[in-house]
Parts: C-alpha cells; sequence; structure tokens
C-alpha cells in the first residue's frame, strides 16, 4: 500500500513485542476514533475498559492507563512507599536490571534490596530474610515486595508459592506487587482466573501488560486495595502518564477484554513456545536452560551455534545469564517458528561435526 509496507520484516523471535497490533484492539482503536468525545479520561472508552477489569477480576478494583510497563511500576510502588522504605525483589526482575533506576526515581529513592535467586523466583525465606536482616534507623524499612509473573525466564509462580509469598508478606507488614508484563501468559499457563492470582492470593497491586499481549502500548495499574490508589491519579499526572487522549490507551483493553482476545492471545503464544520447545528438546549439544511455562524458552547452546544461528538472519538475546532467549506472541506464525527450530538443529549438528 503506497510502499507504507516496506519496513516489514519476516517475523523473528527476539522478543514479543517485535509483535504487531492484534485485530480486537486495534478494531477497538477504529471504533474510537469515530468522533470526539471527552479528553483525560473522562471518556465512555476508559469507564468501560475500567469496568471490563472489574468484570474480569471480578471485584471493585481501581483501574489505571499508563503508557508503558516501566511507568506502571514505578508509580505504582512509588506509591506503595515513602522515600525512606525499601522494594524487595529479585536479582532478574525488571525494576531492578531494565528501568533505569525508575522505581527508585519516581519514589524519590526507596531502596532496591535485591535477592539472589536460582530461577528468578522470590521466595518467603529470601523475603524474610530482606526484610528482617536490619531494623535499624540507619538503614531504609522494608515497605513493599514486588514479584514477576511469569518471570524474566518464563517461569510462572503457582498459586501455592503466590499464597505462601503473600502470607509472609502480611506477617512482616509489606504490601505486594505483581509485575505482570505477561500476566495473560501467566493465567493462561495456570488456568487459574485473574482473581485467583491476584488479589485472592494476596497482591495488593498488579501492572497488567498490553504491548506483549498484543496492543501497541500501554498498561493498566490496577489496585485491589484501593485505599493505596490514593491520589494515584495526581502521581499519573506528574509523571507525564495522564494521556489528553486516553481513550486510544483505553479503547484497545475494551477490544482485548470483552472478546476474551487477552486470554487467546496468551495461549497462542505458550502453546507456540512448547512446540518449539519440543522441536529443539533432545538435541545434542543443546539445552532447554529453563522448563517453558509460558511463552519464553531458553536455549542453552556453544557460543558457536548461537553465532552461525545470528548468522542465518536471526535475532535473539542473550543478555539474560547467557542463553539464547526465545519468544513467541499473539500472531507468532507456526512455520516460521519451525524453521527457527530445524536451523537451531543444523547449526548444532554442524558444530558437532566440525
Ligand atoms: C517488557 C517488560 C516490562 C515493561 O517494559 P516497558 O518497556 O517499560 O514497557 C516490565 N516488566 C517486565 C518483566 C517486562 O518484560
Amino acid at each position: 500500500m503506497n510502499g507504507m509496507d516496506e519496513g516489514s520484516f519476516e517475523q523473528q523471535f527476539g522478543s514479543d513485542n517485535y509483535a504487531g497490533i492484534c485485530p480486537e484492539a486495534w478494531q477497538a482503536m477504529e471504533a474510537a476514533n469515530r468522533g470526539h468525545v471527552t479528553s483525560y479520561g473522562d471518556d465512555p472508552w476508559t469507564a468501560r475498559a475500567a469496568d471490563a477489569f472489574r468484570a474480569l477480576f471480578e471485584t471493585a478494583c481501581e483501574v489505571y492507563f499508563v503508557f508503558n510497563g516501566t511507568a506502571a511500576n514505578s508509580l505504582a510502588l512509588a506509591s506503595l512507599c515513602q522515600s525512606y522504605h525499601s522494594v524487595i525483589c529479585c536479582d532478574q526482575a525488571h525494576v531492578e536490571t531494565d528501568e533505569c533506576g525508575a522505581p527508585e526515581f519516581f519514589s524519590n529513592g526507596s531502596k532496591l534490596l535485591v535477592a539472589a535467586s536460582a530461577a528468578g523466583k522470590l521466595t518467603p525465606h529470601a523475603v524474610r530474610e530482606l526484610a528482617t536482616k536490619r531494623s535499624d534507623i540507619h538503614y531504609p524499612k522494608a515497605r513493599a515486595v514486588t514479584i514477576t509473573q511469569p518471570t524474566e525466564t518464563g517461569r510462572v509462580y503457582t498459586l501455592k508459592e503466590l499464597k505462601a509469598l503473600a502470607d509472609e508478606c502480611r506477617r512482616l507488614g509489606l504490601l505486594l506487587h505483581m509485575d505482570g508484563a505477561r500476566f495473560a501468559n501467566a493465567c493462561a499457563s495456570l488456568g487459574c482466573s485473574p482473581a485467583e492470582m491476584t488479589w485472592k492470593s494476596g497482591v495488593d497491586v498488579l501492572c497488567f501488560g498490553g504491548a506483549k499481549n498484543g496492543m501497541a502500548m500501554g498498561e493498566a495499574v490496577i489496585f485491589f486495595d484501593r485505599a493505596l490508589a490514593t491520589d494515584f491519579d495526581y502521581r499519573c499526572k506528574q509523571a507525564r502518564q495522564l494521556a489528553s487522549k486516553m481513550r486510544f490507551l483505553s479503547a484497545p483493553w475494551v477490544g482485548m477484554l470483552e472478546s476474551g482476545a487477552w486470554l487467546r492471545n496468551a495461549e497462542h503464544a505458550n502453546r507456540c513456545a512448547k512446540q518449539f520447545a519440543a522441536r529443539v528438546a533432545g538435541t545434542p549439544g543443546i539445552e532447554l536452560a529453563q522448563p517453558v511455562e509460558a511463552n519464553a524458552v531458553f536455549v542453552e547452546a556453544p557460543p558457536d551455534v548461537l553465532n552461525k544461528l545470528h548468522e542465518r538472519g536471526w535475532s535473539f538475546y542473550t543478555f539474560i545469564g547467557g542463553a539464547a532467549r526465545f519468544m513467541f506472541a499473539w500472531d507468532s506464525d507456526p512455520r516460521r517458528a519451525e524453521a527457527l527450530a530445524n536451523d537451531l538443529k543444523e547449526c548444532a549438528a554442524a558444530a558437532l561435526l566440525a
């Protein structure tokens, strides 16, 4: 169309945010684009999206729409903390490794206390250790815990694990935040309701990711304890997260939630990850670094195998622990994923012969 498709590429599995916008989100954007409505969130689309979240979570939660995940996490954590507080997270947490200090910046200095972890999961034991390490005036006071569901390495906390963490938080007087940049993938993986994975397990605040679920952009910040949301609208505005044409952030959620696309998209992505993992599992010379529980597959292979795969034109990252990460999205093409698996197997076989 008018040469406007010049920039499109063959599918790659470097990240789940390489994908475009799914039809349900796109159609809702288009519907929202017909005519005028009031600005700054005082519009029917935003009200309807917030109601759709309340229906999905089966509770009267407070819902806010922001542009991206870094903003969602940072502002949610800032709303739980004073500047002299601390937030417990795991060493692989996005808030620690990939947000450029935004959680500390937006909370005016609340310190992240980082727990070493094996599989990117926090444990009640690690939380207790960090929270009780010091209680003197010279150390920031532990106030909140943040977990990523699914984790940065595609692992999923079970409901039992979530409950155990939340119980420990309650005992220690800590609030529990969930970074759900891929929340839908975790729901699809556990086959549980969004309510069960959050407030029914003891989560106080959730950041629900839209971009990796099939939207252009946008994350929802959901407060199950509504008292914690006090003045959150002002915090969003001050942080430049109040969209004047809010309907274009909120309408896609209406499309995603009312149609069920949020879950179908995640199920498709998870299925592609499982299929890809099954194709490459058992190949001599390579190993799956993690069990595949959501939409990520981490492959351990010698550097020359990964270099050869890059040379064949495949993009992927090795920034988490050195393994090659492949991410699957709402529109991942199973045949393209099969081609990747075949290339990976050929590169591994060639390296063994060399
Ligand atoms: C992608 C991602 C985010 C959000 O990142 P933004 O680029 O700021 O939208 C947050 N947490 C995790 C675990 C992510 O993978």
